[in-house]
């Protein structure tokens, strides 16, 4: 495996360190190189001109470029950066200050300028560029002012060939050194870039692998040496075709060689982007999961070059997820069973609950003492009440398994609004209510739907809106929104004036066996299941209950409901199922009166008082 081995383990100090140890190397060997030149043609020019003052510094210089190189191999790196960089900027100034531009010291200056950015701080070199700014302005001032003045004759000097050759190999070798620090700078800056890129990668909780269009690996993080449990160098060649040799991968779950064809980072070299999350890899003799990403890295041409992949660890969170399943599933077979309890339960409970009941009716039908007709009333109704709770739960098991049904008939509306506010009547007993029933004439008489489970939910509406009030209005009412030749929406409203419900628990009343109050199943009673089960078969029918209510002030409860209109033909039931009343006459019972009055005016009584309500017939 082709990992660059100076890759993740080499930090930027040892990079950087090591770029400019070979930089001043480099510049030590190149002004050796400038010194060799420059001392023959200086010895020529200080024979032939007799500056042996100037030429003799120029020696000097040379033998000290000289010197160094000799030396370099036992002067550290740092006093060899100070060397090159303190011979091209004093030989520059001095050269600057004798001969103004007509020496090659501006090269010096610069070269020395560059060096001082390659090898040491930026702030040092920032103090370098201004020094050099401020010795060409002094310069130019002194020469300009007259305060400096030339060392020697410039006609005399240009017209010398070995002045010209000492100028340009100067200047021509220290442009080289120029060239070759900012060449290192540049290295210096990629290097600094190339390790924050890194450090981003190593601090990645993931394996990254580099996947070169050869085959080769070109990069991987440490992480992915952890994850893989072996060394990157140990990491057999990568070939395409043979990724899963090398990395020992199978499909989890089974001993099956994972199929090249799925692996992300060949798809990746072949432009794709994908991830699997069913790789097993063994690892210390331990069979771990991975999900492995492949993303394809394109060139300016868009052609792919790279592949990146990432290896993410996910044994404990695929063991974890196990786990979760089969507690869910062991929730959900206990639920069922408590479900099937509760329902067997119910069916046991409303048999004898049911003969009870009769056996009371047949009660009444004998002599009894005002005494024993009062405890046999109170006997009824805690039967009524219990059967009601046993009724609720027994549909509630139903509708969580998915077992309540709908049974549609034809009914006659008539009997089945009789029958909603006769049981409102019976709740509201006593109880110091006003309650209003309110028709709209324009439902049709013969309707087509289950008008038990109908009268089921309405009942519940009812008696909640009685339970929750304790004293002041319930209305019903029956509205007609549309009406055509096959079909009626109707709107069916239940609302009190009791002690509502807040907006909060208005989002919670539907779930089951949640009470708004949890002091109200004490103080209310209640089994917390009546507006579930209700909600639930508005849903089979088509429709959802929808509540209104500020706490206080009191709760509409509504629901619309399309139904088909039964046409003339259609045998109309004969109400006698679970709906109370009649629809063709009045129905007088001991202790109230249910009217099926003409068209457009209801009028219901209760013992706290009386309502008229009346509307427009067609
Ligand atoms: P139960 O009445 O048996 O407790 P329900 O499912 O019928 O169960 O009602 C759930 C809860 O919704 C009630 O306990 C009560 O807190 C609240 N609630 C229902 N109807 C009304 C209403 N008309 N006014 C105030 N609260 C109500």
């Amino acid at each position: 495996m082709n990992i660059d081995d100076s890759g993740p383990q080499t930090d930027l100090a040892h990079q950087t360190a090591r770029i400019r140890g070979e930089l001043s190397d480099r510049l030590l060997r190149s002004v050796f190189w400038v010194g060799l030149l420059v001392v023959p043609l200086s010895l020529t020019r200080a024979l032939s001109t007799g500056w042996l003052p100037l030429y003799s510094l120029h020696l000097g210089v040379a033998a000290v470029f000289a010197l160094f190189f000799f030396l370099r191999h036992r002067v550290p790196g740092q006093y060899k950066a100070i060397a090159a960089f303190a011979i091209l900027f004093a030989v520059g100034v001095v050269g600057l200050v004798n001969l103004g531009l007509a020496a090659p010291s501006l090269w010096l200056l610069v070269g020395s300028w560059a060096v001082a950015n390659a090898l040491f701080s930026s702030r040092f070199a920032t103090a370098v560029g201004l020094a050099i700014g401020a010795a060409l302005l002094g310069v130019a001032l002194g020469y300009t002012t007259g305060l400096l003045r030339l060392s020697l004759d410039l006609n005399n000097y240009v017209t010398q060939p070995s002045a010209w050759a000492t100028l340009l190999v100067g200047a021509g070798g220290f442009v080289f050194v120029t060239f070759q620090a900012l060449s290192t700078y540049n290295r210096s800056i990629q290097a600094a870039a190339e390790d924050s890129m890194r450090q981003w990668v190593e601090g990645l909780p993931l394996g990254v692998l580099v996947l070169g269009t050869d085959g080769h690996a070109y990069y991987g993080n440490r992480r992915l040496q952890d994850v893989l449990g072996i060394s990157l160098q140990d990491l057999p060649r990568v070939r395409e075709g043979s990724v899963c040799d090398a990395l020992g991968a199978t499909v989890a779950g089974t001993t099956e060689h994972y199929p090249d064809a799925r692996w992300p980072l060949l798809r990746a070299l072949q432009g794709e982007e994908s991830s699997v999350e069913d790789i097993e890899i063994m690892r210390h003799g331990e069979l771990r999961r991975f999900r492995v990403t492949g993303r394809p890295v394109r060139d300016a041409e868009n052609t792919v070059i790279y592949a990146v992949g990432s290896f993410e660890d996910i044994t404990e969170r695929k063991n974890e997820e196990v786990e979760l399943q089969a507690a869910k599933e062991r929730a959900e077979a206990a639920s069922v069973a408590k479900s099937q309890l509760m329902a067997n339960m119910s069916h046991e409970l409303r048999t004898p609950m049911n003969a009870i009941l009769g056996m009371m009716q047949l009660l009444h039908q004998t002599p009894l003492t005002q005494r024993q007709q009062d405890y046999l009333r109170k006997a009824e109704e805690a039967s009524r009440g219990l059967l009601g709770a046993v009724n609720d739960v027994l549909d509630f098991s139903e509708s969580s398994s998915g077992r309540l049904g709908l049974e549609p008939r034809l009914f006659s509306s008539a009997a089945l609004i009789n029958a909603v506010s006769e049981r409102i009547q019976e709740c509201i007993g006593d109880k110091a209510i006003t309650f209003t029933v309110t028709c709209d004439p324009a439902v049709p008489k013969m309707l087509l739907g289950d008008d038990a489970r109908l009268l089921q939910v309405l009942s519940n509406l009812g008696s909640n809106a009685v339970k929750f009030t304790p004293s002041g209005e319930v209305a019903f009412s029956v509205y007609v929104l549309q009406k055509d030749q096959d079909s009626v929406l109707l709107e069916f409203a239940v609302r009190d004036s009791g002690i509502g419900i807040s907006a909060t628990d208005q989002g919670k009343i539907f779930t089951g066996f949640y009470q708004a109050d949890g002091s109200s199943t004490r103080r209310f009673g209640g089994t917390g299941v009546g507006l579930a089960v209700a909600d639930r078969l508005m849903r089979l029918m088509g429709s959802s209950i929808s509540v209104s209510s500020a706490l206080g002030v009191g709760s509409t409860f509504s629901f619309l409901l399309r139904l088909p209109v039964a046409t003339a033909t259609s045998a109309p039931s004969d109400g006698s199922g679970s709906t109370a009343g009649s629809a063709t006459g009045p129905a007088v019972s001991s202790s109230r009166v249910v009217f099926p009055l003409p068209e457009g005016t209801w009028v219901l009584t209760s013992p706290f008082g009386m309502r008229v309500h009346a509307i427009t017939g067609e």
